[in-house]
């Protein structure tokens, strides 16, 4: 390996996190398909039958940089995943960290954190740990003698439009000046100046996200959301951490409904995430081109994919139950398509 291989390798972070079966999922009695013989690989136990009715399991094995059973801490899949990208922002660099998955898998829980009770907690979520981290790092005598500032965004990607979650979901313009730099016009960049003031936003961003909708996750499973934490310097960008929870990757099947409206969303999430693809890729192989006009999401994240020092980790949620296993092998064949061994 050169030099340059090593570095390319660490560009690009990719894993697989399994949560537990729920209560539902307990309830009707759905099995539990997926094991975790080891720290990098997932095994994926698909009950199937012969011709001549007798029932067997199939075992197919992916491998990754991590995967994480379904016993793992928020707090450490954030150690292994997001964590180190932190210092790259504070290298003057990029990063962008995805929770990539089926609807119900646990995106939302591990960028957000746990909206699922009464007593809503975004504070164990990656959104706010690297929060808690950039303001760590900023205290340190290297980066204090910075003079950094962080502001904070907070936006939705739905049906390939812009929508300001920290503004009353006001609905942004995506623009490239003649430089190809991207704009979402008009995004509230708020200050930041302690890991409080981040979690008050992202509380607020979560309440507009859902605002008027009759189902908190029939919504999100359709829309990105782009939480993003910048550095700036005497008002200059420094660096920049965009972190997405997708829309779910299952709504692509929305793509043979009846109903016209679902059926573009479906398309458009499609058009997106392969875009997203796409764009990794060509990011892990250094590639001159890069494909982020395919859809809004790319384009807005455009300065992350070209940056030289631009590094990326995905976070794959899978559900551990049999009647998921087709989404699950979906999602994880996306990330090996995504992977750059
Ligand atoms: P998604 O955002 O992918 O649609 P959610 O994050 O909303 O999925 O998760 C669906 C449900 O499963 C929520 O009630 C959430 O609290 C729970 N859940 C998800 N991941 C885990 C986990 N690792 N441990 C425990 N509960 C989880
Ligand atoms: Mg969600």
């Amino acid at each position: 390996l050169t030099t340059t291989d090593l570095i390319e390798e660490h560009r690009i972070c990719v894993c697989v996190r399994k949560r537990p079966l729920n209560k539902k999922e307990l309830t009707v009695k759905d099995l539990d398909v997926i094991t975790i013989p080891s720290k990098d690989v997932v095994m994926v136990h698909e009950p199937k039958q012969k011709v001549d009715l007798t029932r067997y399991l199939e075992n197919q094995t992916f491998r990754f940089d991590y995967a994480f059973d379904d016993s793992t801490t928020n707090e450490m899949v954030y150690r292994f995943t997001a964590r180190p990208l932190v210092e790259t922002i504070f290298d003057r660099g990029m990063a962008t960290c995805f929770a990539y998955g089926q609807t119900g898998s646990g995106k939302t829980h591990t960028m957000g954190g746990d909206f699922s009770g009464k007593n809503q907690d975004c504070s164990k979520g990656i959104y706010a740990l690297a929060a808690r981290d950039v303001f760590l790092m900023l205290k340190k005598p290297n980066y204090k003698k910075l003079d950094l500032q962080v502001y904070a965004t907070f936006f939705e990607i739905y049906s390939g439009k812009v929508f300001d979650l920290l503004n009353r979901k006001a609905k942004l313009r995506v623009l490239e000046d003649g430089k190809q730099q991207v704009q979402v016009v008009g995004l509230q960049e708020c200050e930041v100046r302690c890991t409080e003031d981040v979690l008050k936003l992202i509380e607020i961003g979560n309440s507009c996200r859902t605002s008027g909708q009759t189902s908190a996750n029939a919504h999100s499973s359709r829309s990105h959301a782009v939480f993003q934490i910048i550095l700036r310097r005497k008002g200059k960008m420094h660096g920049k951490f965009s972190l997405i929870d997708l829309a779910g990757n299952e709504r692509g099947a929305d793509t043979s409904s009846a109903d016209r409206q679902t059926r573009l969303e479906g398309a458009e999430i499609n058009k997106s995430l392969l875009a997203l693809k796409e764009c990794i890729r060509a990011l892990g192989r250094n590639k001159p081109h890069t494909p982020f006009r395919a859809s809004k999401l790319t384009q807005v994240l455009r300065d992350s994919f070209i940056g030289e020092n631009s590094r990326t980790c995905m976070i794959a949620t899978i559900s551990p139950g049999m009647a998921s296993c087709e989404n699950t092998l979906n999602t994880l064949r996306y990330e090996e398509e995504v992977s750059p061994q």
